[in-house]
């Protein structure tokens, strides 16, 4: 069989190699879990249609994340997730082979292709080793996102690094720049570096044969975690046991670390170029990684695929050509106030509508409608609006009702008793506040939340949201935030003109964290009472105008457009 999409057309000029554990390119393709992967393939987007000459590694997850149940009491419950690769992209023939184990695992990739109207395409490769040569083990490494112990975990990263790199030697590309999104790919630097071995006879120090300066130069390193806890680390060990010596450990140590492997050691010693995805989280980066000189380039979102249908049409309509040039939402005065306001109306009728037919909730389309929508775990602290409930049921009877969503890891036990609060306060607030927590938060829904809420909201601890995603869609859709201020929102922020913050702009050191979450509710609950509930119910001209601040000045700056042309021309091109 002629195979539908040849590798010819990507061979011919020189790439960029940009290696990611997830990557969200559509919503039935369950090789993401959040936000890492919605950015990867937001990222993907951006480059295909500004035809940035840019690949993609990651891994296949056939076995998917996890689709998510959840009882009457809030109980998450995990079901299997499986997808059918084949109905999206096939496998490519050539093989390679990874000794993991002491033992050869072979590995294959699928080719898929991320086309853009604009005639640019970004071929992705999803790695997978589930083939028929393979021990039954070993062809479950690529199956599940996150699943696993911390074995299965630097498997995977191995399958990631080492594998992708190999890989794409054996494809023939011609790479330029490793990009690293996140410490989980860090392994190929191990491989750049056995790639361009020194061949010194004679070395008087072993050491000099490898050319660390060489692979430096070849890679881009971004960081996502502002928290020590986040990074992947390994005990010395457990490589060695799956990996070997592949280079001799104590070489690895001096790049790693002295006790533990950890991935974004090794990826800071062996980049030139690193960042952090917001100003802030580059200034928490250098405290958390002295010595080591960050950049910053704030994320974005793909503007296209983040705004709703409705807004689509009337940006089409007075600003031609935003979606691939969001620059122009600058000229967002030109859409007159009545036509926004009805574009908006029409998405949160069908949001409306969509929740009252999945929940029979019988929200309403006429209540201010607050969403929040992210994964589930402690810090992002899902449930700070109900600290005071009683409070919350004074304020919002009759003019509030709330929209939530969102997935806790299935080992995050913190963050799953979080979903079960919510549902606690949901019950109790039941005759005075209507309240909805929608199942299985992904990509589709995502779009239908953040288009058809009226306030996007925000609420994590300081400084632990590296920069956060979901408000710069929320803002493509004119849906004013109402954030702590941390991660992009710092820098997006403009009090009572594109939003509102909550809590203060630098937490006090000396603050417990009880404390300062009880500052932060009742900055939330003041501004809901005096500020924004009489905003939206007795001026709805100065609403609009909010809305179209957060297009002319978030979506216009926060969007991966903007972000791809800084990294080609600050970390790619150099
Ligand atoms: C955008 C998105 C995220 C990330 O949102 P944050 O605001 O960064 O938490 C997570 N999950 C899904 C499904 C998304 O679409």
């Amino acid at each position: 069989m002629e195979p539908l999409i040849s590798l010819e057309e990507f061979l011919k000029e020189p790439k960029i190699a940009y290696f990611s554990m997830e990557i969200g390119v559509h919503n039935d393709m369950h090789t993401y879990s959040g936000g890492l992967g919605v950015l990867a393939g937001d990222t993907i987007r951006s480059a295909a249609d500004l035809k940035i000459p840019l690949l993609a590694v990651s891994l296949l997850s056939k076995k998917g994340y996890f689709n998510q149940d959840i009882d009457a009491e809030g109980n998450q419950k995990e079901n299997p997730a499986p997808w059918q690769p084949e109905q999206f992209m096939e496998p490519l023939p050539l093989k390679v082979s990874v000794e993991l184990c002491g033992r050869p695992v072979a590995v294959r990739s699928w080719l898929f292709v991320q086309r853009s109207v604009t005639g640019g395409k970004v071929p992705i490769l999803f790695l997978d080793t589930d083939i028929p040569e393979n021990a039954p083990e070993d062809r479950e490494i690529t199956a599940s996102l996150y699943g696993g112990d911390i074995r299965y975990r630097l498997m995977q990263e191995a399958i990631l690094g080492i594998g992708g790199v190999r890989m794409l030697r054996k494809l023939g590309f011609d790479i330029k720049k490793y990009h690293m999104n996140e410490g989980h790919a860090s392994f190929l630097t191990l491989e750049l570096l056995l790639e361009y071995r020194k061949d010194i006879e004679a070395v008087w120090d072993e050491d000099l044969v490898w050319d660390v300066a060489k692979v430096k130069d070849l890679c881009v390193f971004t960081t996502h975690t502002p928290v020590e806890a986040g990074h992947d680390v390994f005990p010395y060990d457990l490589f060695k046991e799956v990996m070997g010596e592949i280079i001799p450990i104590r070489i690895i140590k001096k790049w790693a670390g002295p006790d533990k492997l950890n991935m974004t050691h090794l990826a800071l010693n062996l980049t030139e170029y690193v960042n952090g995805v917001a100003k802030k989280h580059k200034e928490v980066s250098m405290l958390m990684f002295p010595g080591y000189e960050f950049s910053s380039i704030t994320n974005g979102v793909h503007s296209f695929t983040w705004t709703g249908e409705p807004m689509r049409n009337l940006f089409d309509k007075y600003l031609p050509g935003w979606a691939n040039e969001p620059e122009l939402f600058v000229r967002v005065g030109r859409i007159p106030e009545d036509e926004l306001w009805e574009a908006h109306m029409a998405s949160k009728r069908s949001l409306i509508d969509y929740v009252n037919r999945a929940t029979g909730a019988g929200l309403s389309h006429d209540l201010l409608t607050i969403g929040f929508a992210r994964r589930a775990t402690a810090y992002k602290r899902g449930d700070l609006i109900f600290r005071d409930i009683e409070r919350l049921g004074r304020i919002g009877q009759g003019k509030l009702q709330f929209i939530f969503a969102g997935k806790a890891h299935p080992k995050d036990t913190p963050g799953k008793q979080v979903i079960k609060h919510v549902f606690e306060c949901m019950k109790t607030l039941a005759d005075r506040i209507k309240i909805v927590y929608l199942k299985n938060y992904d990509m589709d829904l995502a779009l239908k939340l953040v288009s058809g809420v009226d306030i996007w909201m925000n609420t994590p601890q300081r400084p632990r949201e590296a920069s956060g995603t979901s408000g710069m869609k929320a803002a493509h859709n004119g849906i004013v935030n109402f954030s702590v201020l941390d991660g992009w929102w710092i820098e997006g922020h403009i009090e009572g003109y594109t939003g509102w913050a909550i809590g203060p702009a630098v937490s006090n050191e000396s603050e417990t964290q009880e404390v300062r979450d009880e500052k932060d509710a009742e900055d939330l609950y003041g501004k809901l009472e005096k500020t924004i509930i009489p905003l939206y119910y007795g001026d709805r001209h100065m609403w609009v105008r909010m809305m179209q601040n957060a297009i002319g000045k978030n979506a216009y700056y926060f969007n991966t457009h903007r972000m791809m042309l800084r990294y080609v021309t600050e970390a790619y091109i150099k």
